[in-house]
């Protein structure tokens, strides 16, 4: 690993300050378990690293009827697997945290860090798109708020400028008769990337339609996808079988996956049109219990 200068700031300001100083030539510090493994690989070789962890409010674990959830950069994705308000509320991002990695990872890896590497196959951004999640931004030009679903570029790339954070995820409440899945399929049950991944928030209209839904996939395009065209097949619509089918091979057809160690393109494309599948069933059938909603029993 290359030498660096450490800086652990008391204030969001101070760290502003020292990353706009660095000129680009800074990297934030949260679990560190991409940066790290990044800086002894060589890939990055920050003369700065700053770290967020003594930073107040950065642990925010906030849930309110109203407004939904609020996480603190440093939440980590363990503390969104066991927690009943996320199991309950926000199943996919809860099943997405548990899906990950090992648990000596999820002890450390933050749902911030996930969203900021931006990797194609991250799990954490599917649902949170899904969810309609926004990001709190600060830098040296102020706050800003960005959805998550226009955060991503390409594959580790995001609208983040040099001297900007990400402080917080805002997570909206799940309206009534909404339900939420997400499916993960890799090589392997743990410590694996996804070859595929699906999420899924379906809303019922009181007349048994769908009266809104999304459908994100991950590993199958440069940055997370919304299947458009899948969720024009459902949307208005009685959930049949044959429409979540058509639904599925819809996102099928419009996933771009590559071939790579993990998978073909075609087989990719394949797991898209059965992951989809279930996780709409899936979806659906929490939304005809009322799973997510909120009965004011959360911890
Ligand atoms: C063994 C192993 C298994 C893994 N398995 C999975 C897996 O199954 N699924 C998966 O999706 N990922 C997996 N990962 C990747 C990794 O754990 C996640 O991406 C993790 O969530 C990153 O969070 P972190 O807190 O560790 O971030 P860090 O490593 O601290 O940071 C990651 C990047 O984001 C930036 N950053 C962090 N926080 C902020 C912030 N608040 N504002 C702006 N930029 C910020 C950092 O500068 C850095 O560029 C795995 C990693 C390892 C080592």
């Amino acid at each position: 690993m290359m030498p660096f200068d450490y800086f652990d700031p008391r204030t969001l300001d101070e760290a502003v300050a020292l990353l706009h100083a660095a000129d680009g030539q800074a990297s934030l510090l949260a679990g560190g378990t991409d940066l790290l493994v990044q800086m002894r690989e060589h890939v990055r070789r920050p003369a700065r690293v700053i770290d967020l962890k003594k930073i107040p409010g950065m642990d925010d674990f906030v849930y309110d009827a109203k407004d939904g959830l609020l996480l603190g950069a440093l939440v980590t994705t363990r503390q969104v697997e066991t927690s009943p308000v996320t199991l309950r509320h926000y199943a996919g991002l809860a099943k997405a945290a548990t899906d990950f990695a090992s648990i000596q990872v999820r002890h450390r890896a933050t749902v911030a860090g996930n969203v900021c590497r931006a990797s194609p196959s991250a799990d954490t951004l599917p649902p949170l798109i899904a969810d309609g999640a926004v990001l709190r931004i600060r830098g040296s030009a102020g706050e800003r708020r960005c959805a998550v679903q226009d955060f991503c570029t390409g594959p580790g790339r995001t609208t983040l400028a040099p001297d900007e954070i990400v402080t917080h995820i805002e997570i909206p409440p799940p309206p009534p008769r909404t339900g939420k899945a997400y499916i993960k399929h890799g090589r392997r049950a743990q410590m694996e990337l996804a070859t595929v991944g699906a999420a899924v928030r379906l809303t019922l209209a009181g007349d048994g339609r769908v009266a809104d839904l999304a459908i994100v996939l991950a590993a199958v395009a440069p940055t997370p996808l919304r299947a458009v065209q899948a969720e024009a097949e459902l949307r208005g619509w009685a959930p049949t079988p044959q429409r979540l089918a058509e639904a599925a091979q819809a996102a099928s057809d419009e996933s771009r996956p590559i071939g790579d160690v993990r998978g073909s393109a075609d087989y990719r494309r394949e797991m898209v049109r059965v992951l989809t599948r279930r996780a709409l069933e899936q979806a659906l059938q929490q939304a005809t219990q009322g799973a997510c909603e909120d009965t004011g029993a959360h911890a």
